[in-house]
């Protein structure tokens, strides 16, 4: 009854007072998966080139690319043609950040992200696009049979986010029952907290990264403490790579499945898993590409980085946007019988966790949001040698000076305690032999059970 209530009428209200379109888009995303796969190719196609026209119209850099290479939206025929536009990687697109805001845009909300690759972006999002982020996370819980307003907690964690706390935002998710378990610091006697929080909210839903869910669960069995008999219908894991051990040990403790959510704070929700086991793309909204390292497209199958053009930010446009992730995609189809199409073997971005001096195993997120926040650092690597001794390979601008370098270090103190913290300073980092950039890493063993 309160579910109903908050997901046909408070929610809904709540989501028209801030401007946001998301109810009306879930009711058009729920009929829209059930349509063939060649229907959802043509629908894709068609809000391609109206979200491609619009850029073209209204956003200056692309006004002035469309121009240089003679490029109509109109004359698309297929998504393939999306190929004579250019590849944004994140420093193309920081250095022309202030071209890529589209003149008829609305109120924009400024993000933040470490990326995969570890080098910081700045971005901009507008309602259109967070209305689409909400609707489709909301129509994916639904094929768990979970519903905005059924109970679900989150396991995240950025200090930005927390900071929003105030208490609007406390009474709003009382109302909407969704609450946060900070995923930081994760000492035993926190986890254990959250395993009691756990038990006494009774979520349908637990929602967060994987690497965190897979520490409270292995935590609990340790301590002999049952999660699978309080009604968890599902664990739905995003922003990393979920392992295979990982998704065990939380099957095995939650007692339900751990489904797979892919996507970031820059390049949206791109795929979630259904019951049956598809990771299915939001195909109405977004185009998924496959690319080699030279950035020539991969057919279909062949692993290659994960490229997305999101249509819904004509405001702040996402186009051919690569990921750094790593993926292929399916040439199956879903025994679910969903149209939307599927990525498979996903190869998403890894994040570490490390570990303080008095024991506490911290998210390597922690230290990561300490150097995003700073313009002048253009990418880092952080790798914990030893419980005292933590190495930082740092490529700056020029406005990098003395003092930056001491607010990172006792950034670093302030979470890891008292610890050495060596900072180098290259042109380039170097990437592991599989292309895939590592960002954090520790050299600690921090054990799953
Ligand atoms: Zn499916």
């Amino acid at each position: 009854m309160y579910t109903q209530l908050v997901s046909r009428l408070l929610f809904p209200l709540h989501e028209s007072l801030k401007g946001h379109t998301s109810t009306a888009l879930r009711d058009s995303l729920d009929q829209s998966q059930w349509l063939s796969a060649d229907d959802i190719a043509d629908l894709q196609l068609h809000n391609l080139r109206k979200f491609l026209k619009r850029i073209g119209q209204q956003v200056p850099w692309y006004r002035q690319l469309y121009s240089e290479l003679g490029f109509e939206p109109d004359k698309l025929s297929s998504v393939n043609d999306l190929q004579i536009l250019p590849l944004m990687d994140k420093s193309l697109m920081r250095s022309q950040q202030d071209l890529l805001a589209a003149d008829d845009a609305g109120p924009l909300s400024r993000f933040n992200t470490g990326g995969s690759s570890g080098e910081p972006l700045q971005f901009w999002v507008g309602k259109a696009r967070k209305s689409h982020d909400i609707a489709a996370k909301w129509r994916a819980t639904k094929w768990w049979d979970v519903d905005i307003g059924d109970r679900e907690l989150v396991v995240w964690g950025s200090p930005i986010e927390l900071g929003k706390q105030d208490k609007i935002k406390l009474l709003r998710d009382r109302i909407f029952r969704s609450q946060l378990l900070p995923a930081f610091e994760m000492s035993e006697t926190h986890v254990l907290e959250y395993v009691a929080k756990i038990r006494r909210y009774k979520p349908k839903m637990l929602f967060g990264y994987p690497s965190a869910l897979a520490l409270i669960g292995s935590y609990a069995k340790r301590h002999d403490i049952r999660l699978d008999n309080i009604g968890i219908k599902v664990v739905f894991v995003t922003s990393e790579r979920l392992y295979d051990n990982q998704k065990n040990i939380i099957e095995e403790v939650f007692g339900c499945s751990c489904a797979n959510g892919y996507g970031g704070r820059d390049a949206g929700f791109i795929a979630h898993q259904c019951p049956a086991g598809g990771l299915h793309i939001s195909a109405e909204d977004l185009v998924v590409e496959i690319i080699d390292p030279e950035g020539n497209p991969l057919p279909l199958g062949e692993m290659g980085e994960v490229v997305i053009t999101h249509m819904a930010t004509h405001e702040y446009p996402f186009v051919r946007y690569r990921t750094g992730d790593l993926a292929r995609l399916s040439k199956q189809s879903c025994s679910c019988g969903r149209g939307l199409p599927l990525l498979e073997s996903l190869e998403g971005r890894t994040t570490d966790f490390l570990i303080a001096r008095d024991g506490t195993v911290l998210h390597a997120l922690s230290l990561i949001y300490i150097l995003r926040d700073l313009d002048c650092v253009k990418e880092f690597k952080i790798v914990q040698e030893t419980v005292q001794q933590i190495h930082l390979q740092l490529v700056v601008d020029d406005r990098y000076n003395a003092a930056l370098e001491q607010q990172i270090k006792q950034g670093f103190r302030q979470r890891l305690g008292d610890v050495e913290v060596l900072i180098k300073q290259l042109t380039q980092l170097p990437r592991e032999p599989s292309g895939k950039f590592r960002y954090v890493t520790s050299k600690l063993d921090v054990s799953w059970s």
